[in-house]
């Protein structure tokens, strides 16, 4: 006997597979649904054994589940900046058709739909922190719009179905997240330090590192997205971690806590990188009682042992 059947898509991926993994803790049969354009059946080749599926399919084609699903959550997509500027159309695409598939097989499951969307709505914000009012500024034709605008589109399409069809949706804007599993190579701030710091490589800060982000640990984030789900809110909560640094501080901290001897080297700053991003998390504290509790140090030094493990390092 199992629990209730939760749909994950982009299950093979980093957020995904580690949210597989509480939802089977939480006695949940959990169906996996991946494409593996960025994921890998590494990060649930351990979950075989448990009440568990997985299925190689695309979300923008028609989605079929052979049992009643209870639960959706749909985080398909690519979701680093390199990985999203390799696959620009794949990534409207998901954002828009496999949106579309995924509400469309909540709709006749009669399930609860959770959508990953994130805190690139808002752009390169003009309203610091950013909270979920602020309708975001965004370059809808600049590299990074082929992932924004298919979130925003994502976002409107839940909102209809919840207004049109009463689909009981939900909406987390997740902030930047990170923690063991994640692909060394997809470009993001803290698994492209952690490599280089391992390799005694320079540390590659794009601009002069003053841009902040805030960055949350994945443990508190999979909790957060299981605490909306279980929620009757339908308006968008931002996930994240309030505590905001430069990248500068982020490159510093990773060359501490690795005892790496490597350079910090300066590179061109990416087109549309927002300035500024630290969610205000007010919403998701009151509605959902949720906070990150794992301190971003900690955090560090798991993700940090992690990379050592795969790559040889001990
Ligand atoms: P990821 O790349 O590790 O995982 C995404 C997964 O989606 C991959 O396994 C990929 O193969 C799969 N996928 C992509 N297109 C697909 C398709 N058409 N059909 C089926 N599967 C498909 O990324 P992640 O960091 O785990 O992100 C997960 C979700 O969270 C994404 O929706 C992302 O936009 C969102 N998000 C993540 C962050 C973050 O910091 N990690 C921040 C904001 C939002
Ligand atoms: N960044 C950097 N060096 C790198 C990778 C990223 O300085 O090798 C910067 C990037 O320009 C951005 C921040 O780190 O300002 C976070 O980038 P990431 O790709 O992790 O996520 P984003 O928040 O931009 O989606």
């Amino acid at each position: 006997m199992h629990g209730p059947v939760a749909l994950v898509t982009g299950g093979a991926g980093f957020i995904g597979s580690h949210l597989c993994e509480y939802l089977l803790k939480q006695g949940y049969f959990v169906v996996a649904m991946d494409n593996l354009l960025t994921g890998d059946v590494q990060n649930i080749a351990h979950l075989y054994n448990q009440p568990f599926l997985f299925i190689h399919h695309d979300v923008t084609n028609y989605i079929y589940v052979d049992r009643p699903v209870a639960f959706v959550y749909h985080l398909a997509s690519p979701a680093s900046p390199k990985d999203y500027q390799v696959y620009p159309i794949q990534t409207l695409k998901v954002g828009a058709l496999g949106t579309h598939k995924a509400l469309g097989l909540a709709l006749r499951h009669r399930a609860r739909f959770l959508l990953a969307s994130t805190s690139e709505v808002y752009g390169d914000p003009r309203v610091h922190p950013q909270a979920e009012d602020y309708w975001g500024n965004v370059n809808p034709i600049g590299p990074r719009g082929v992932y924004d605008e298919a979130k925003r589109f994502a976002e409107a399409l839940t909102m209809a179905y919840h207004r049109v069809h009463g689909i009981d949706t939900k909406i987390a804007r997740i902030f930047n997240t990170f923690g063991p599993r994640m692909r060394m190579d997809d470009g993001r701030a803290v698994p492209t330090f952690i490599v280089q710091a391992l390799r005694g490589e320079p540390l590659t800060v794009y601009g002069d590192g003053s841009q902040t982000r805030s960055f949350c640990y994945i443990s508190d984030m999979v909790e957060g997205l299981y605490r909306l789900m279980m929620s009757d809110y339908h308006l968008p909560v931002n996930l994240g971690n309030p505590q905001e640094m430069t990248v500068l501080e982020l490159a510093e901290l990773i060359l501490r806590l690795t005892g790496s001897r490597s350079r910090i080297e300066f590179r061109p700053l990416p087109q549309d990188d927002p300035r500024v991003r630290q969610p205000d998390i007010t919403r998701a504290r009151s509605i959902l009682g949720w906070e990150p509790r794992v301190p971003l140090e900690e955090g560090l030094k798991e993700t940090i042992a992690d990379f050592r493990r795969r790559l040889g390092l001990g």
